[in-house]
């Protein structure tokens, strides 16, 4: 009998290699088995469950050497920007110089979960005056004193304006700390104003004239901080293919995207599709490989979908989810509820849409930065989940609360209300922690309840 696919664990994985292997599989530089991660410490990795596809082991690889990839990159003579905040914007305009690599040191965040605090980069945080009344992406700072987990990038981007307190408060820190910043102000965003000129943005929104080019002209600023540090300009020619380059990714996250929110069963688990949307804001800093990686994620589900096939049960209930979980562990414990992901709002909706490629760049780039769901209403970005669900079909919505997060403390609330009373479909709010697992039968007997719910609706 021919054996679908499936979710398995890190012991499995081992044995799943060799298969693979013997069967053939070339694997690019960075391969090899998933437990070497564990050796480097990524001791979370032992709670969680994969897809068992050549495919997903490559995503997976990509993610977890993505520090050797920028010390790589910096020995190869390129400069480094820590982008911060904006989610997808200046790693494009990075990216459009051969000489520049571009990551976000956000992505500390999960260091605690995927270290199961080992790295005690919360403690550091505490000891500057960043406790746990805050958002834990303030293991930032932690990451940036113990230099550890990513190189000290030559340039620091930071977005302000309609900014987290959170987020605000560590870029204050650390730039206290001698980690000088550019700050490029992101005002919030409004709806225009009856007669007053505005710009269609991408996903949806609309946007006032004069906000577009007021980001436009903080974007000059960053555009010209970019050409110092790569010694070349950074010209409408090169920003024009960089545009075009990230929507390459795009493209394929949109086609990724269709294929496993719609299809039935779920062809590629939640855990694989987070970290295949996460792809979109920095490229993990290869945008080329980046590409490639997609490529055979989109084949192999390509196939999966072809032959009625999935990772999951058919006919689980199908759920849209609004934040990223501080522990991946959760998007596991959702499957193990019987669900499966479809649909997610994970803050950066801009990095998914396409960028216009028939307006200058810099305008095209603006836009797009208008368009972050983080810099708008609650309302706005109610109304493109709700436009998601639909599309997908979801049957009800998660809405994961980060701890700390100030960005959550009424938020989530207003989604689910609006998603509530114009779908109709049931809601739950719940609390993921970096580690949930003093936390997992709560959440699970929250996910189960939402699962019930659904499937008691579907027989009526
Ligand atoms: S998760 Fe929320 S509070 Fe934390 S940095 Fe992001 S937007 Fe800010």
């Amino acid at each position: 009998m021919i054996q679908g696919p499936r979710r398995i664990a890190l012991e499995e994985w081992d044995a799943r290699y060799s298969e693979l292997r013997r069967a053939g599989m070339v694997e690019p530089p960075y391969g090899g088995p998933l437990r070497r991660h564990v050796e480097d410490g990524d001791v979370r990795l032992l709670k969680l469950w994969f897809d068992d596809s050549a495919a997903a082991l490559r995503l997976w690889n990509f993610l977890l050497t993505e520090e050797d990839r920028l010390r790589q990159a910096r020995a190869l003579g390129r400069r480094l920007v820590g982008a911060m905040k904006d989610l997808g914007v200046v790693p494009v305009m990075a990216y459009s110089s051969p000489r520049l690599t571009a990551f976000y040191p956000d992505g500390a965040w999960w260091i605690p979960c995927m270290m199961e605090l080992g790295a005690g980069l919360l403690r550091l945080a505490a000891a500057l005056g960043l406790d746990e009344s805050f958002c834990p992406v303030r293991a930032v700072l932690g990451a940036f004193l113990t230099g550890a987990h990513f190189p000290i990038p030559d340039l620091l981007t930071c977005s302000v304006g309609a900014t987290c307190d959170d987020f605000s408060a560590v870029a204050q820190r650390l730039n206290g700390l001698g980690y000088p910043i550019l700050w490029w102000e992101i005002p919030a965003r409004r709806k225009p104003d009856p007669g007053e000129p505005a710009v269609d943005l991408p996903g949806g929104f609309s946007a006032p004239r004069d906000q577009v080019a007021f980001v436009g002209g903080e974007l000059e600023r960053v555009r010209s901080a970019l050409e110092a540090l790569a010694g070349e300009p950074l010209n409408e020619e090169r920003l024009s293919k960089g545009i075009r380059e990230a929507n390459r990714v795009r493209r394929r996250l949109a086609r990724l995207r269709r294929l496993a929110y719609a299809a039935d069963p779920c062809p590629l688990p939640a855990l694989e599709m987070l970290i295949a949307e996460m792809l979109a804001i920095h490229f993990c800093s290869d945008r080329e490989e980046t590409v490639a990686v997609l490529d055979i994620l989109l084949e192999e589900v390509g196939k999966r979908v072809q032959a009625r096939v999935g990772a999951l049960p058919s006919k689980a209930v199908r759920v849209f989810w609004v934040n990223p979980v501080a522990d991946l562990r959760a998007m596991n414990l959702l499957e193990d509820c019987g669900a499966r992901l479809c649909g997610t709002d994970f803050m950066f909706g801009h990095a998914l849409d396409l960028i216009p490629e028939q307006a200058p760049p810099m305008e095209a780039l603006a836009r797009m930065a208008r368009a972050d769901p983080m810099v708008g209403s609650a309302a706005d970005r109610a109304d493109r989940v709700c436009a998601e669900m639909r599309a997908f079909g979801a049957e009800a919505l998660v809405v994961s609360r980060i701890p700390g997060a100030s960005h959550c403390a009424t938020e989530g609330r207003l989604i689910a209300e609006i998603v509530e009373e114009r779908l109709g479909v049931p809601t739950v709010e719940i609390e993921v922690p970096p580690v949930c697992d003093a936390l997992t039968p709560n959440l699970r007997t929250r996910l189960e309840a939402l699962v019930e719910a659904v499937r008691a609706r579907r027989g009526k």
